[in-house]
């Protein structure tokens, strides 16, 4: 079945039940989601998208992205969110990759945008902004207001969605029809979605967190979204007294707890804190819930999958753990042979279920090495179940740093700086930070005999090259990296270092 025909099955009766309510007041209801995405969805079988064609969009968040969205898997597309954030060099690694049919780019980069496409091939570019402005829009008003959704099955790719690679080169992990419903099912239903939720989103859609797991929910719920472009922790307080259910990064936590006005009476109208994509620390936890009264609910989950497990919305939602599988996911913590371990032994995460991707984009010798022969998919991640089944995540094995909820690996920012003038080796980490949960750090070796870039022409040169969020915060120099006998940079050793 299409998602979005298991979606719009739920939409209310209702033609004028409000759907997204906008900064500014603008309402769009659930009957015109269905005509917008309808016109979105003509237009990109006009322009001839056949199914499986890809439709890339960076774009801000707005309403009109998410017509696209939803009118692309109505024409059967495979949507490709992309991160605004990313530079030009980026974008042309995804659409290379990808060959899309459609990029659709804001405004503003329109110019880079159609150099990027003609480079790649691209046969089409429409522009849209954060209000709706742009080309694509344009276009989509004249299409007509209905439009028949094409049948898909389970197994054909409603999206893909990039992830920073271990390797420097991003993977396109593969979401199919399958994947996306089964997850939007059990999640709406294990948090309870009932009749009068309201939830306030404020997070980014171009992650699974927001695009999927959030607006998903909502949409099976026929619920309204309060839709805000981004996290404001002063906005996020005032937008509580009229909603019920709100998801969060750590980072978003964080801050509202730095809000003087985040007390009972101002979230007394919410009934659910969900928190994940990064480790939230035991301090959070608990300081929420002496301000508030609340609980955060705190899950765990990947871009390859959706979620995997959660805190129960019933019963103890435990400190230090994101709870327990989700049914229909199984998840084994194992050792390095694959074999499972029991309660109380730290190994690795698998995961194995029908919201487990299909593959990384035309990486089959990777997708393999990730997968077992069982069919389990290795997550990357180290952690240990209780006695009570629920599960602690422990570490990461793959060198990943979470900043702010948003992924980054090394070996990218290493590769960058490595390729600067001056510069003979350099080492990336994650340190604690208050605000960000880690805050990318480089440690870097500069060519002997030369002055070398101090750490302002570092962080400069790779404003360009990369998304502002993989930039070092701070960048330290060392005459030699410490290494381990086999060669390999030991990072623990700069994370004690420079984390003092
Ligand atoms: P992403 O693919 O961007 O959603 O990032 C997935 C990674 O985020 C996982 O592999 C984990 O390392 C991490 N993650 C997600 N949720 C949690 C959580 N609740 N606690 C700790 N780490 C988490």
């Amino acid at each position: 079945m299409n998602l979005y025909a298991l979606l719009a099955a739920r939409f209310p009766r209702e033609a004028d039940a409000p759907c997204l309510i906008l900064p500014g007041g603008r309402r769009v209801s659930y009957a015109e989601l269905e005509s917008q995405s309808a016109r979105y969805g003509a237009l990109l079988a006009e322009a001839g998208l056949k199914p499986g064609d890809r439709v890339a969009a960076q774009v801000e968040k707005s309403a009109e992205a998410l017509f696209l969205y939803l009118g692309c898997l109505r024409a059967g597309g495979v949507f490709l969110p992309l991160n605004p954030a990313y530079t030009r060099g980026e974008v042309a690694y995804f659409l290379d990759d990808a060959g899309p049919r459609l990029f659709v780019c804001d405004p503003q980069r329109m110019e880079e945008a159609q150099e990027l496409a003609w480079a790649a091939r691209l046969p089409l570019v429409h522009d849209l902004g954060s209000l709706g402005e742009g080309s694509l829009a344009a276009a989509a008003a004249q299409m007509p207001d209905s439009f028949d959704t094409l049948a898909r099955a389970d197994d054909d790719l409603a999206s893909i969605v990039y992830t920073s690679g271990t390797t420097g080169r991003s993977k396109g992990a593969m979401l199919t029809h399958r994947n996306l419903a089964a997850n939007a099912r059990v999640l709406h239903q294990y948090w309870g979605f009932r009749p009068g939720d309201v939830l306030l989103h404020m997070l980014p859609t171009f992650h699974v967190h927001g695009l999927f797991v959030a607006t998903h929910c909502a949409l099976l719920n026929g619920s309204p979204m309060l839709f805000e472009p981004k996290f404001d922790a002063a906005r996020a307080l005032r937008l509580m007294q009229a909603a019920t259910v709100f998801m969060g990064v750590p980072t978003y936590y964080v801050r509202l707890l730095q809000e003087r006005g985040l007390t009972r009476e101002a979230v007394s109208h919410m009934r659910l804190f969900i928190s994940g994509s990064a480790p939230l620390l035991p301090e959070t936890f608990n300081e929420f819930r002496e301000r508030t009264g609340h609980t955060l609910l705190e899950r765990y989950g990947m871009t390859e999958g959706g979620m995997f497990t959660s805190n129960p919305l019933e019963g103890e939602r435990r400190i230090g753990t994101v709870g327990f599988p989700l049914p229909g996911t199984e998840v084994r913590v194992v050792d390095a042979a694959d074999r499972p371990l029991p309660a109380g032994e730290i190994g690795h995460i698998q995961v194995r279920g029908d919201n487990v991707f299909d593959g990384y984009w035309q990486m089959p010798e990777k997708t393999q090495e990730e997968f077992t022969p069982e069919g389990f998919f290795r997550t990357g991640d180290m952690g240990r179940f209780d006695a009570e089944g629920y599960l602690a995540i422990i570490g990461r094995n793959k060198d990943l740093i979470i900043t702010g909820g948003l992924n980054v690996y090394p070996k990218e920012i290493e590769e960058a700086i490595d390729a600067l003038p001056g510069v003979a080796e350099s080492a990336v980490i994650g340190l604690p930070h208050p605000d960000f949960g880690e805050a990318v750090t480089a440690v870097v070796v500069r060519a002997k005999g030369t002055g070398g870039p101090d750490a302002e022409a570092i962080i400069a040169e790779l404003k360009g090259r990369i998304a502002g969020f993989k930039v070092p915060k701070a960048v330290h120099f060392v005459d030699d990296l410490p290494r381990n006998a086999m060669g390999k940079v030991q990072k623990n050793l700069l994370r004690q270092r420079f984390g003092a």
